[in-house]
């Protein structure tokens, strides 16, 4: 189904650029993005994912992952075709590199009524944009949003981070949480094996910040890729510096698939010394993912136990009726950090 795009310039010989994502495509007429899911007709530019509903599930928002977001809720979590990276190790791969591997798969048409109700029946505090690149759908996900904000619940993007400012800033009135993946901290692996770049990923992580929206990080590390120690240690120190101490950090295990089957998955190891170092550095809560384990929320003050998670189960033990420590007081940095029944 085609849907007039937002954020676009017409320009002469009825070329468009689009601006929704930094690559900023100069597209032709006839032509499509590097998303290949918007496409140039007579000089006007369309969206082909609008209500082309590929994957919904109700997931726990830990899933996410968002520990310092209403901890225990439900998402109502959603996906369209399309990405504009292609990570050879991407775990979503069916949906969201389909459009440039093979044809636009078509999925559900569902409208952003529907999605919001069904929000709603399933007992979901939020609706999470995830699984492909909620960037790319955009204009679906921004009309969701918005009616999903009168009802009450909450907006979450799971995202690349390449954005443009312009989408950020539009967005924002509707976007309560983010969870933005930095892939590396080199430029070069971004341009090499993502097709992205990794300016523009940081800048929208602090834009977001500064905006007000909840924001945590996730770092899947690569073998090979972005688990050399330096890199990772300048990393934590972003986060720190431009982030703020108190921003969450997902560190998560690589497994291989997709077309990076060259190599074997994390090193448990390396995994543990990075969330010392990232401790050291001064990040208050850091997480290591894709590994079943307990995975404690402790007081950054006195270390003691806020919330124990035990997979997807999670249970809110030291924190009382206003989100501080019972112990000491000190509140607990995030979002509705009091227990939110699923
Ligand atoms: S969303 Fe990004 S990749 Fe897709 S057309 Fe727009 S600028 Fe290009």
């Amino acid at each position: 189904m085609l849907h007039d795009a937002l954020l676009y310039d017409e320009l002469e010989n009825n070329a468009v650029q689009c601006n929704l994502c930094a690559h900023r495509c100069y597209i032709k007429e006839g032509h499509r993005g590097i998303c290949q899911v918007r496409e140039n007709r007579e000089g006007k530019l369309f969206t082909l994912v609008y209500g082309n509903l590929i994957s919904k599930n109700v997931d726990p928002i830990e899933k996410k992952p968002l520990y310092h977001f209403y901890p225990g809720s439900r998402a109502f979590s959603i996906a369209t075709p399309g990405c504009n990276f292609r990570c050879p190790w991407c775990q979503n791969w069916q949906i969201s590199q389909m459009p440039r591997e093979m044809q636009m798969p078509e999925g559900q048409r569902v409208m952003p009524e529907e999605i919001v109700e069904q929000a709603l029946e399933t007992g979901s505090q939020s609706i999470a944009y995830t699984y492909s690149e909620p960037t790319i759908f955009f204009e679906y996900s921004y009309d969701i949003a918005k009616l999903a904000k009168e009802e009450g619940l909450k907006n979450i993007y799971v995202t690349n981070g390449f954005m443009t400012r312009e989408m950020i800033e539009m967005i924002q009135p509707y976007l309560d949480a983010a969870n933005v993946d930095i892939k590396a901290f080199r430029d070069e692996p971004y341009r090499r094996l993502m097709g992205g770049r990794l300016q523009p990923v940081l800048e929208s992580c602090k834009l977001m910040k500064s905006l007000g929206i909840w924001l945590e990080v996730t770092t899947l590390i690569v073998p090979g890729v972005n688990d050399d120690p330096e890199e990772l240690k300048e990393l934590a120190a972003f986060i720190v510096d431009e982030l703020g101490p108190e921003t969450p950090w997902h560190l998560s295990r690589f497994f291989p698939q997709y077309k990076m089957n060259d190599r074997g998955p994390t090193d448990e190891n390396v995994l543990l010394e990075t969330k010392e170092m990232g401790a050291l550095m001064g990040l208050d809560y850091i997480y290591i993912g894709n590994i079943f384990g307990r995975y404690s929320t402790k007081c950054k003050k006195c270390g003691h136990e806020l919330i124990s998670r035990r997979g997807y189960a999670t249970r809110i033990i030291g924190l009382d009726a206003e989100g501080k420590c019972e112990k000491c007081g000190t509140k607990l940095d995030g979002v509705g950090m009091t227990y939110h029944e699923a």
